[in-house]
């Protein structure tokens, strides 16, 4: 590496300190926080390899504003405050540029969710970028995969559909809308949602491998089944303009999304669309948690509907990004 290691953590990922409940941050053998009283530690991780998750030649920028951006989601969905993060970087060579278009992506998404970059670990090797997030939630506000009750109403927000869209259109090397371009490279994870969720929703989950792979999981942890009505699916203007049809197994199964999908009780659906109002996100009802097991999809006259491809599996039939 032309930089060092040293050199790396201290240009790039050192920052001045920005939360009181950092007592030690970046420099020493581990960071000390000070995890609130009454509140519960809530800790993800999640892991971007090159040529599986993002191309190689991909913008740096994006690559570290995903990186946070998939670990603010998984926090968002579990109702929680996120507040510090550790960074496993390995790179296969260190430039001055890359770092940072990479460090410009992580620490703007960081600053916007007040979290504290508190450590890490650099090496060389194939590019790959592991980022462990943590933060809180009040044990009362705490959303899971499992709560969800047959009769309970399923919604979404966003709109489904258009980060797996524009993967598509790219990886074909159509046009790719700049919008949906947008949603793939620079997902909006739903923190201030997930917060106002607490409580309220009776389980949720981030849409991270499809909606059906996802609201799948939430129904086997909730022992429930669903049925959705597809023309429902909340559809973005940029998808729109291609059919229905075409368009229909990207919202279904498409991944990457970060979007929460997460249930309520029918009497509550007023008070979560005023919730999601102030958080500035749309929310749509989908569907229905019903008895039993599988998710029945619906089109508006009653016809089923059989989507060929669930989601994204990492050990399934390989696919290239
Ligand atoms: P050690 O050998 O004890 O693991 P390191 O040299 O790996 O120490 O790290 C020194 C300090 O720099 C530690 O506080 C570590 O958390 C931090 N650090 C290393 N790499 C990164 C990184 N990519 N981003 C943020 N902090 C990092
Ligand atoms: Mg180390």
């Amino acid at each position: 590496m032309s930089l060092s290691e040293f050199d790396i953590i201290e240009q790039f990922f050192r920052r001045p300190p920005r939360r009181n409940d950092v007592v030690l941050g970046i420099g020493d053998d581990a960071a000390l926080l000070e995890v609130p009283q009454g509140q519960l530690l809530v800790s993800a991780v999640d892991t971007l390899v090159a040529g599986r998750h993002f191309p190689p030649q991909a913008d740096p920028f994006d690559i570290g504003y995903k990186s946070l951006a998939v670990n603010l989601s998984d926090l968002a969905a579990m109702g929680a405050m996120p507040a510090w993060a550790t960074l496993a970087l390995t790179l296969p060579q260190a430039t001055d540029d890359w770092l940072e278009a990479f460090a410009g992506g992580f620490f703007g998404l960081a600053r916007e969710h007040g979290v504290e970059l508190v450590g890490g670990d650099t090496t060389r090797g194939p590019l790959s970028v592991s980022v462990q997030l943590q933060g809180f939630v009040e044990p009362q506000r705490v959303l899971r995969r499992a709560g969800a009750r047959p009769g309970q109403a399923i919604l979404v927000s966003g709109t489904p559909g258009d980060a797996a869209w524009a993967l598509k259109q790219w990886q074909a090397g159509q046009a790719v809308d700049p919008l949906l371009l947008q949603r793939l490279n620079r997902p909006q994870p739903r923190v201030a949602l997930g917060r106002s969720l607490g409580g309220v929703a009776t389980a949720a989950i981030d849409v991270s491998d499809g909606l059906l792979a996802d609201l799948g999981h939430l129904l086997a942890a909730s022992g429930c089944a669903a049925t959705l009505w597809i023309e429902r699916l909340p559809r973005s203007a940029a998808l729109a303009v291609h059919a229905f049809d075409d368009t229909l197994a990207y919202q279904l199964g498409g991944g990457d999304d970060y979007e929460l999908c997460f249930t309520v009780d029918f009497s509550r659906l007023d008070e979560v669309a005023e919730l999601a109002r102030q958080a500035g996100t749309t929310v749509t009802e989908i569907g229905r948690v019903e008895e039993g097991t599988g998710i029945r999809c619906l089109h508006e006259d009653g016809r089923r509907y059989r989507p060929e491809r669930v989601g994204f599996d990492h050990f399934g039939p390989q696919e290239a990004p």
